[in-house]
């Protein structure tokens, strides 16, 4: 059996490489379809290098366009691929503009689709990623959910009666950060390239759009880490899009900027910082995994089990809150890694391809 895999970010490389392992042990043939969405050696290249997945059979060069344009490219050469490739299933990851392009491209050929981190919902439709996870959702085969959470929002959607099927075979970010870390611990040296061994620091990341593309998001923010930074040091890895909306604002962020860090590096800031401040989605399920309490930079998250552990704090882009909760959780230590399943959601997700009946 042939599977087409859809991959464009760097969030779908981390979650992709688990999975692509693990279905070369079942015995299914994996064919790579990049839409260059992420296209750059920091938020592409890194990733399959270190983590060891499969070239790309085809690279779309597909980037740096507006929502509709990317997805309409993205959409017109996915099926020119599919129909040359002829799978028997198409495999997305998550919520991007590259998964809604390759599920919709293989729906409208009658290709079954398969949605690995389906069933999330952040209940707020001005996000694209939202629009993107609930599109995708309803047009896919297999549900692959990540936490119960996850199935109960399906359910609550009436999937129950849609012809699909639903399982949960627990999160594939786990399943990475399990196999990479004893890795990472060995090839990284950001901790001391950033003379941080042994120092205590804090570690962002910012990029979601409803803050980059809001100045006075992105001012309160910059204001609330610039604060914290006088305190202990913040390591921010920069995303390019966040980069060129401080420029064209001028809004100064004075904390220890970098550009993104591969995967290892990654895991090494995770491993070692105090706490997470983010507008990530993975990120706060890598904080929560490496035992890391995370501060979220977002009006609301889809990983609302996060919260409810008190693992996680939603502030919103507010100075003062941002502020309040670093004070509150400085110093907080999360113990447990039970929500997001055993860390073998990639062999579940092989296994249960291999078997399919479509
Ligand atoms: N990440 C990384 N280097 C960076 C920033 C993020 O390796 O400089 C990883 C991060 O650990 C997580 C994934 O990229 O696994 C999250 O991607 P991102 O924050 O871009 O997207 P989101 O999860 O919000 O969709």
């Amino acid at each position: 059996m042939k599977i087409v895999t859809i991959l464009g970010a760097r969030p779908q490389f981390i979650k992709a490489a688990a999975v692509s392992r693990a279905l070369n042990k079942v015995g299914i043939e994996e064919c790579i379809i990049h839409t260059g969405q992420h296209f750059d050696k920091n938020m592409s290249d890194v990733f399959f290098t270190e983590m060891e997945i499969p070239a790309p059979h085809y690279n779309l060069e597909i980037h740096s366009l507006g929502h509709g344009a990317m997805t309409g490219r993205m959409l017109e050469k996915v099926e020119e691929v599919l129909t040359t490739e002829k799978p028997g299933a198409v495999l997305v990851y998550g919520d991007t503009n590259s998964t809604l392009a390759g599920a919709l491209a293989a729906a409208k050929l009658r290709i079954p689709v398969a949605h690995v981190e389906a069933g999330l919902r952040s209940f707020n439709m001005d996000m694209p990623e939202e629009i993107n996870r609930i599109l995708t959702d309803r047009i896919s085969t297999i549900l692959f959910c990540p936490t119960s959470t996850a199935v109960k929002n399906l359910k609550a959607e009436g999937f129950g009666k849609f012809n699909c099927r639903i399982e949960q075979p627990g999160d594939v970010m786990f399943d990475a950060i399990k196999y990479y870390s004893q890795k990472a611990e060995k090839a990284s040296t950001i901790l001391a390239t950033l003379g941080l061994s042994g120092k205590d620091f804090v570690l962002a990341t910012l990029h979601r759009e409803e803050n980059t593309n809001n100045p006075a998001h992105l001012r309160a923010i910059a204001e609330a880490l610039n604060t914290i930074h006088a305190s202990v040091p913040v390591v921010l890895p920069l995303h390019p899009r966040t980069r060129n909306y401080l420029t064209s604002h001028r809004i100064q962020l004075k904390v220890i900027l970098i550009d993104p860090v591969g995967y290892f590096d990654m895991l090494m800031l995770l491993r070692h910082c105090r706490l997470v401040l983010t507008d990530s989605g993975g990120l706060q399920k890598e904080a929560y995994l490496s035992g890391k309490f995370c501060i979220t930079l977002r009006a609301q998250t889809e990983w609302v089990e996060l919260v409810k552990a008190g693992a996680n704090v939603i502030t919103g882009a507010h100075t003062k809150k941002i502020l309040a909760a670093f004070k509150k959780y400085r110093s907080k230590k999360i113990t447990t890694k039970a929500l997001y399943g055993n860390g073998d959601a990639a062999v579940k997700i092989a296994k249960s391809l291999k078997i399919s009946n479509w």
